[in-house]
């Protein structure tokens, strides 16, 4: 059942478009996460949840009621920030009660739900500590829990683990995962950080520009991206590119010796731009896989080795090419779509240098083809090759 429902939410500042026609049906107690670069309106389709922004157009319904223009204290939400505002003043237990305070609960409901949330989040034992007595992790659990004292309809986090060290932040996506199981409460969770999207969440919603770029479960996202933007996104080293085109049946890249001949069943027609996607897993070294379910040997030249302790990443470029490829392995750099380059990930003891030239055969099955002008998909996976089934 629909629980929380974004319908064409767009939201105009001025020239900027910051929210675009935003759908997004939402089922009650699912977890979903807002992705996207940064700018590209992930708090803005928030705060239109929240209240705290009015969208330009379009309805915003909670559990079955208009919310679109109501104030955010009367629309059954608790947020959840990245900067944690606690009551510098107050007790940890002065913090988790104010909001019900405000709301005139009786005490015995209080104490009730104040126990409760200190249950889930393992913080009995602070309760009369002062917020500059606990470590950042523990300051973040308590502005979860006073969320969690309101039980409302739905959860909001913005963010709300950005300012942890990578350890902690690790540490409190389990928890956050956990604390979901538990309270099963439908939670719009908003982070420019994949890992984190695709390990918590029943949905992600990956927006680009303020358009919603794909809303589905996160292996679908990664094993069958709706675009280039969403191949290019998703995954960490990223899926790499290779423009060309529909030859005779085959793809072809005028830069590259790659002849991969496309079953009929795809529908492209010769003559099509296209673009070839494959992911750093799904490219062999060994020249002798190239059975029925591999591409022919593909000659390219090594351009970067970067060893990562359980795996190799080798930067492939076209044999001969004088330019030296960008790395991406930083995470601000997600969405290079970059052509031409290829990745490939092998076990660390690989002899493999620079300036080498190697044979490399990729999965059919794991390759996607994208149209060149659109950016849409056209095909995840390639049948195994006619002539060597037939074998
Ligand atoms: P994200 O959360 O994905 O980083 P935002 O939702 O904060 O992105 O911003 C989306 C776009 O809207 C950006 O271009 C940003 O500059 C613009 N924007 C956000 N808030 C305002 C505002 N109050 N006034 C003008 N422009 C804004």
């Amino acid at each position: 059942m629909t629980h929380l429902k974004l319908d064409g939410v767009t939201k105009r500042y001025s020239d900027v478009v910051a929210v675009d026609d935003m759908n997004l049906d939402i089922k009650d107690g699912e977890f979903i996460s807002l992705i996207g670069p940064s700018g590209c309106g992930k708090s803005t389709t928030l705060e239109t949840v929240s209240g705290l922004t009015k969208p330009t157009s379009g309805l915003i319904e909670i559990a079955g009621t208009d919310v679109t223009n109501k104030p955010p204290k009367d629309r059954d939400i608790a947020m959840v920030f990245q900067n944690i505002a606690l009551f510098p003043h107050m007790t940890v237990r002065e913090n988790l009660t104010f909001g019900l305070r405000l709301k005139n609960y009786k005490h015995s409901e209080i104490d009730k739900r104040v126990d409760q949330a200190a249950d889930i989040l393992q913080i009995n034992g602070m309760l009369d500590r002062m917020p500059d007595e606990l470590s950042g992790g523990q300051r973040q659990r308590v502005a979860i829990g006073r969320a969690i004292v309101m039980d409302p309809e739905v959860f909001l986090m913005d963010e709300p683990l950005a300012n942890l060290d990578a350890k902690l932040r690790v540490h409190m996506r389990t928890e956050l995962q956990r604390l979901q199981q538990e309270l099963d409460v439908t939670t719009v969770y908003v982070t420019h950080d994949q890992a984190e999207a695709m390990t918590m969440s029943d949905r992600i919603a990956i927006i680009n520009d303020g358009q919603l770029q794909q809303f589905a479960p996160p292996l679908e996202c990664y094993n069958e991206p709706a675009n280039l933007f969403v191949a290019g996104f998703v995954g960490s080293p990223s899926m790499r590119f290779i423009n060309g085109q529909i030859n005779g049946g085959s793809f072809v890249a005028p830069d590259l010796d790659m002849d991969i001949d496309i079953p009929p069943s795809v529908g492209a027609n010769d003559g099509d731009d296209v673009v070839l996607g494959v992911r750093p897993e799904d490219v062999y070294l060994d020249s002798h896989r190239t059975t029925a379910t591999a591409t022919d040997v593909i000659t390219m030249e090594v351009d970067v080795v970067q060893p990562m302790g359980d795996e190799l990443v080798v930067y492939l470029r076209p044999e001969g090419a004088d330019v030296a490829f960008e790395t991406d392995l930083d995470e601000g750099d997600q969405t290079d779509t970059q052509t031409d380059q290829l990745l490939m990930t092998v076990e660390p003891t690989v002899d493999i240098e620079t300036g080498e030239t190697v044979d490399i055969a990729l999965d059919r099955a794991q390759i996607h083809l994208f149209d060149n002008a659109t950016g849409d998909a056209l095909v995840h996976g390639l049948e195994p090759r006619v002539e060597q089934v037939s074998n």
